[in-house]
């Protein structure tokens, strides 16, 4: 296939048992948000480039070197959005939707991001990311809750991840760290990467966020921060709320995160399944973003899990049965006549086409007021002949197989075979109503 034809480079197409895992996640999600209280927001793909560059800021990888930016055709400079929390503060402050009851507000997220990263396993350029923002209260007990949704989300999807906290501190505790760090860089000068001299200048706390070999050794001895007493206390409670409900951390002074208007209690989940792509989740407070971006001042705090890298993880569990292929409950098979057209419909495919038709309903209204699973009725529609439709009843596995000949079509019949014991009759179902086809066959298939 000519490249042109192909995925572009960082993307791929999610199918079978990931997108089976992709929709797990999305069911665990939507279920635990509501016990939460969060209400989802579908908000644009895209939005100006200025709101990621005022917003994630515009000494961060992510703006500078891995934007998907572009004009429309009115010259209005846009992007693909990089990652959630702009988009949603920036929906926050336009739509007010601050001002509803007690003055706290809960959102969450579910959707595609677009980074121009060097693609490889666990990276791409094209990723989902699902997550969660708290408006309206600093307290730590915000903090938690959203710490909590995230383990509790991915204990749900049975992964195991290990839980990395931090505290950035206060614009003081910041501001006399970054004095303290850059002193301790410049005696490094030399041996920093280019872009780190750079950001040594503009942001130093940016430095100890950088991949690259030589500045992590070199982050990996310069001083930590130091917090004011009021830091200090609020990272304890956190620490306490989180020790109270059995949440497991681990405290990493290392810890600082890739997007530059987090402030406060900072969080990431790692998972050593993964390689080097091993982060599955991140956040943190953010608690000058609103105001900084034009709304009132308003602290916050959020995550964001990687969806693509949680689907891995998920396949990887030991109970895989459930993303096997899908198996026909029913298999419903009227086989072609070798002298009929295959562009015109026999009377038994007609009758077919009206069994498989009622059959799903009767199917559909189970799992939906009973709670069953949901069952797949097969429809056999190539035209293959008795024989060749059995065998691929069998290949897959159908628990029963529905036949619909010229006899059952002329009488009013269908003939049903349980494919494990061959058992097979057949049943009258001209003229009844659905109710009663769903009584036979609850009795017939039991
Ligand atoms: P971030 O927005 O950078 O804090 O990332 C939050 C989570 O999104 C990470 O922990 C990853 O799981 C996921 N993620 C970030 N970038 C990518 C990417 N390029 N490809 C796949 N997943 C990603």
């Amino acid at each position: 296939m000519t490249e042109a034809l192909s995925a572009p480079r960082g993307t791929r197409d999610i199918v079978g048992e990931e997108a089976i895992a992709f929709a797990e996640i999305e069911e665990a999600a939507t279920a635990l948000f509501a016990h939460y209280g969060y209400s989802e927001i579908i908000a644009p793909i895209f939005e100006s480039a200025e709101l990621f560059t005022q917003s994630v800021g515009d000494d961060t990888d992510i703006v500078k070197k891995e934007m998907y930016v572009f004009e429309d055709r009115k010259a209005r400079k846009l992007a693909l959005r990089p990652e959630g929390t702009a988009g949603v503060v920036r929906a926050y402050i336009e739509r007010s939707l601050g001002e509803g009851p007690g003055g706290v507000t809960r959102l969450w997220y579910n959707g595609p991001m677009f980074r121009y990263e060097r693609p490889q396993a666990g990276r791409y350029r094209q990723f989902v990311q699902l997550g969660c923002e708290l408006f309206g209260s600093s307290s730590p007990a915000a903090d938690i809750e959203v710490i909590d949704i995230a383990t509790r989300l991915l204990h749900r999807l049975g992964v195991a991840v290990e839980a990395r906290l931090n505290h950035l501190g206060c614009r003081n505790c910041k501001r006399d760290y970054a004095a303290e760090l850059a002193g301790y860089l410049k005696g490094h000068m030399d041996a920093l990467c280019p872009d780190c001299r750079d950001r040594l200048a503009r942001n130093p706390l940016r430095v100890l966020d950088c991949k690259v070999e030589t500045c992590r050794r070199i982050t990996a001895s310069a001083p930590r921060i130091r917090h004011c007493d009021s830091c200090q206390g609020e990272f304890a409670a956190v620490k306490k709320g989180l020790d109270r409900i059995g949440v497991p951390y681990r405290s990493d002074p290392t810890l600082v995160r890739g997007l530059g208007y987090y402030t406060g209690t900072v969080f990431e989940m790692i998972s050593s399944e993964l390689g080097a792509q091993d982060a599955v989740l991140g956040g943190g407070r953010y608690d000058e973003l609103v105001e900084s971006m034009g709304g009132k001042p308003t602290p916050a705090v959020g995550f964001a899990v990687g969806v693509d890298r949680l689907a891995q993880l998920i396949c990887m569990r030991q109970d895989k049965a459930w993303a096997s292929s899908p198996v026909p409950y029913i298999f419903v098979i009227a086989p072609s006549s070798p002298h009929g057209s295959p562009r015109t419909l026999s009377d038994s495919q007609l009758e077919a086409i009206w069994f498989v038709h009622a059959l799903r309903r009767i199917f559909e209204k189970k799992s939906r007021t009973e709670g069953a699973a949901p069952e797949w009725i097969a429809h056999e529609v190539s035209g293959r002949s008795l024989k060749a439709g059995l065998k691929l009843a069998d290949k897959l596995r159908a628990s029963f197989v529905a036949i619909i000949g010229e006899d059952e079509a002329a009488n009013g019949t269908v003939l049903l075979r349980h494919m494990a014991n061959g058992r097979q009759e057949q049943i009258a179902v001209r003229g009844i109503d659905e109710e009663e086809l769903a009584n036979k066959l609850d009795e017939w298939c039991r």
